[in-house]
């Protein structure tokens, strides 16, 4: 009998999203699929990937290509993250500025604790040649490596894929995430929309200096990363942030009748 260990597809977790970014080697895209599939995944997210489709990708993907023909194509990784809660870089290589770090194998227990909150994970993972950009992880909560040889640390695409989804699968197994906060995470889209916001009011006083940023935001960013803000605090820095404004526009105004 031919058919499939796992045939229920009420078993594959929507709960984790694969994102790959730029991908140049469509094998890769249908290496991923495949992996995915295996454990149990489906939900795939491409941002500008060169060659998709691809019949190097269908081949690669051998039985996922169901995977393959649902993954999504985006122009831009804030699109394809916006409704996500989550954020997970990976990353062979520690950064000048590091982010919170944990390895393939300490991811579960380090989700098991925080839980998703009922908003899907992005997991994502660089180009072939060079990897995510240090402004491309800085959405990212968590950096995750994958315990590999110093001298070659650096793993096939999909093959990274394949050892990532493994470790969440096997955590999903053994028991299912239950969220443990009062309030669903901030989804990547408001804590874009706050970034955006807080910059602007951090040069509108003085403090950011639009000409010479030294990393104030890249810095912040990875603050709020790091405790994963909620909606509601994200919507209550937004209320703070607005009434600053009101509070300057006022001052301006009290100081031109001044005049
Ligand atoms: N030369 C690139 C490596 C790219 S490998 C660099 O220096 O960054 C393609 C992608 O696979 C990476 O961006 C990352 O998402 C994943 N990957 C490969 N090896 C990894 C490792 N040891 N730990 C975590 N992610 C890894």
């Amino acid at each position: 009998m031919d058919k499939p260990a796992v045939a229920d597809s009420a078993l594959v977790s929507d709960d984790f999203r694969v994102v790959l970014v730029a991908p140049s080697h469509p094998g890769n895209i249908g290496g991923a699929a495949r992996a995915m599939k295996t454990m149990g995944f489906s939900d795939l997210a491409l941002v500008t990937p060169k060659r998709f489709p691809d019949p190097q990708a269908q081949w690669r993907a051998a039985a996922a290509v169901d995977v393959l023909d649902a993954a999504r194509v985006y122009d831009d990784i804030d699109e394809a993250i916006a409704d996500c809660g989550l954020v997970i870089g990976t990353s062979a290589r520690q950064r000048r500025m590091p982010l919170a770090t944990t390895t393939a194998t300490a991811l579960p227990a380090w989700l098991s604790e925080k839980g998703l909150g009922g908003k899907p994970a992005a997991i994502l993972f660089g180009r072939e040649d060079n990897g995510l950009s240090n402004e491309e992880l800085r959405r990212c909560n968590l950096h995750v490596v994958i315990e590999s040889h110093p001298a070659y640390p650096s793993l096939n695409l999909a093959m990274a894929v394949q050892i990532v989804c493994y470790e969440l699968h096997k955590m999903l197994v053994a028991a299912p995430l239950v969220p443990e906060w009062d309030r669903p995470p901030a989804s990547a889209a408001q804590l874009a929309g706050f970034y955006a916001h807080l910059e602007k009011v951090l040069t509108d006083v003085g403090f950011q200096d639009e000409h010479s940023p030294k990393q104030t935001m890249a810095r912040l960013q990875r603050l709020f990363g790091r405790v994963g803000a909620d909606e509601t605090e994200v919507a209550m820095l937004r209320g703070v942030l607005k009434q600053i404004e009101r509070a300057l526009g006022e001052d301006l105004r009290r100081s031109s009748n001044l005049e």
